[in-house]
């Protein structure tokens, strides 16, 4: 049994169908939200996760593409890449959507966004780690929304401890800790490795790895390009930020 995690594909198509290259027809696939924004191919790329994902959260940009949520929070480029896809997102994407909450809680873990509870929270330092670990009984915690892969983990007395995974890498947990895996993104990556990013996560093994893969990132700076989406969007993907 295998999952696979895809967090933040934000229309990136070329990206996602490079990411679901690296996934098996048994594995089970999971979406952390923000499927939509900032990228030129939000329909296909939620047809394409429709179809094949079991599992999925919405993502601040989810939300805000079907309900105009919390756009004054987001940049100039952010906002006008939303208001451009609240105009072209169709009904079956506009539908799925809507029929998506912002937690899934299993046995062994729990899938949100950003953070546990506060959904659109973005844990970025061991102060935002341990109040995570504090508002959820969950020993294993999935998240996105920052673009940067990397884990948190909890020991048994209570001190965090933290890794990136800019290159990838493997992390086996260990029994009486507690973690959040960070599945980085499939769309946007931003922690200075333009390589996008998805997550494998074998329950019996207790593994989880974190895969970088390439994509046609012109093909996509292209298609941002000629959709008039700001070109900032478009020069970030190359840099990885
Ligand atoms: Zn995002």
């Amino acid at each position: 049994m295998r999952y696979a995690i895809v967090s933040d594909v934000h229309s990136n198509l070329e990206s996602l169908e490079s990411a679901f290259k690296e996934i098996a027809a048994e594995d089970v696939v999971m979406c952390l939200g923000d499927m939509v924004g900032y990228g030129p191919n939000p329909n296909e790329c939620v047809e394409l996760l429709r179809n094949r994902v079991q599992h999925a959260v919405l993502g601040n940009h989810d939300l805000a593409a079907i309900e105009n949520f919390g756009i004054e929070y987001f940049n100039d480029a952010a906002r006008e890449a939303i208001l451009w896809t609240q105009r072209v997102l169709d009904d079956p994407a506009r539908n799925w959507l809507n029929t998506l909450g912002y937690e899934l809680r299993f046995p062994e873990f729990l899938l949100v966004h950003g953070a546990p509870v506060r959904y659109f929270d973005y844990i970025l330092e061991k102060r935002d780690a341990a109040d995570a670990f504090a508002a959820t009984d969950a020993p294993l915690i999935f998240v996105g929304h920052t673009h940067v892969a990397q884990h948190w983990v909890q020991e048994p007395n209570g001190s965090i401890g933290h890794r990136h995974a800019q290159r990838g890498g493997e992390l086996i947990l260990e029994p009486g800790k507690r973690y959040i895996v960070d599945a980085g993104s499939v769309g946007q990556p931003r922690d200075m490795n333009p390589e996008a990013c998805l997550v494998f996560y074998e329950p019996e093994d207790r593994r989880v790895r974190w895969v970088r893969y390439s994509y046609n990132i012109p093909r996509t700076q292209r298609k941002i390009r000629n959709a008039h989406l700001p070109a900032y969007l478009a020069d970030r993907l190359r840099a990885g930020r």
